[in-house]
């Protein structure tokens, strides 16, 4: 018996200790396997391009999933694509920080049920809190708190903007200190809500200000572009976009089905963006906008965000994502397209962020004109945030 009972506290002990030794490798392995650059830093800029970026007043990108991968986002790494030294380093004034509870296995662009996780593994190797292993609303909320943890430990330079009074003291601040920076939360997927519609205010309250009713599967909410059903807008996703509404939180279209773009358009009176994006008309994927859609976005005075992976942009270039974001400009006028790069977002990206000024070459070289520049490259995500958050 006794013998028996040393056998298990030893298999405890190793255990224990083989988990936290996973901890340590782990997740630094994942975060570079999934998140690769096709041009490595650093980066060869023109003294052209280079005069007109340092020139901009406001860089702003919509979308990274930074947080899911449990990096230290306070020091300069060297893999992944975001970290606040490198934001600042780039002179970025706001990042999207956008959180991911839930991916499928075999992930594609066209069918995904919702019957297979691969987050899970990650978040028990990550040692994040026991809590949130299981729980999705509880995953979004540990990423909440670890942003505002970088916040707190940053020593003033960066911050989580969650209000207008918050941004209008940042943009204040900023004109005097460019050795600032900022982010906002968003939420990809509203399975995040765990089906619970008062779990809005609980995002709210953790920081939360953009959210997307879907990402890569179906759910409660309606259909996204990349599962099953390709369905609209059901009476639960109506209610949860119009507590949204109500509490001017952003409305986030990427990964909806067209249906549920269609359904979503029809009943808000507040413009929406779409933080990461490809456009159909340069690259015919599932994951991309109709010129109808991109249209009805900036008719609502959204954004468009366009991303700069080969998923969105049907080539692994920069010059694919400029093509993207010249037909919006062509489309639409410059007044409504952005960067939504998806870095960090488990994709191979073009550059990682200290990139951003080889869009803007590559931009020039299209004829793509300084003040268009400067509203692509964050001018237009400014002026939203000012008409739009309370
Ligand atoms: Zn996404």
């Amino acid at each position: 018996m006794k013998k028996i009972s040393r056998i298990i506290i030893l298999f405890i002990l190793v255990t224990i200790t083989l988990y936290f030794i996973a901890t340590l490798i782990v997740p630094k392995m994942l975060d570079k396997k999934f998140n690769v650059v096709t041009i490595a830093s650093p980066y060869q800029i023109s003294n052209e391009a280079s005069i007109i970026y340092n020139s901009l007043e406001f860089i702003s990108d919509l979308h990274s999933d930074a947080l899911l991968w449990d990096r230290d986002l306070l020091v300069k790494n060297d893999y992944g694509m975001v970290d606040i030294p490198r934001m600042l380093n780039s002179n970025i004034a706001l990042q999207g920080f956008t959180i991911v509870t839930k991916a499928p296995k075999n992930i594609n662009f066209d069918h995904n049920k919702d019957d297979s996780d691969q987050i899970t593994m990650p978040y028990i190797l990550q040692g994040r809190p026991i809590h949130s292993w299981f729980n999705l609303f509880e995953r979004a909320i540990t990423q909440c708190k670890a942003l505002h943890q970088f916040e707190e430990k940053s020593k003033g330079k960066f911050r989580i903007i969650k209000s207008l009074s918050g941004f209008n003291k940042y943009l204040k601040d900023r004109k005097n200190n460019k050795e600032i920076t900022a982010g906002f939360l968003g939420i990809e997927g509203m399975h995040a809500l765990n089906g619970e519609i008062e779990n809005i205010d609980k995002m709210y309250e953790a920081g939360v200000r953009m959210m997307a009713p879907v990402h890569f599967f179906d759910n409660k909410l309606g259909g996204s572009a990349h599962g099953v059903s390709k369905k609209g807008l059901s009476e639960f996703g109506k209610e949860v976009i119009k507590k949204m509404e109500q509490k001017k939180m952003i409305i986030d279209l990427a990964h909806s089905s067209p249906k549920m773009i269609d359904d979503i358009l029809s009943i808000v009176k507040v413009p929406v963006v779409t933080s990461h994006t490809g456009v159909k008309g340069t690259c015919n994927s599932p994951r991309n906008l109709s010129d109808d859609h991109l249209k009805k976005i900036a008719k609502s005075k959204g954004l468009i965000g366009i991303g700069m992976f080969k998923g969105a942009t049907c080539d692994n270039t920069i010059a694919s994502t400029v093509k993207a974001i010249k037909y919006c400009i062509d489309l639409v006028g410059a007044d409504y397209v952005a960067l939504g790069s998806d870095f960090d977002g488990a994709t191979e990206t073009h550059t990682d962020i200290t990139g951003l000024p080889l869009y803007v070459e590559e931009m020039i070289k299209n004829s793509i004109s300084k003040e268009q520049i400067e509203k692509v490259m964050g001018g237009n995500v400014k002026r939203f945030l000012l008409n739009n958050l309370e």
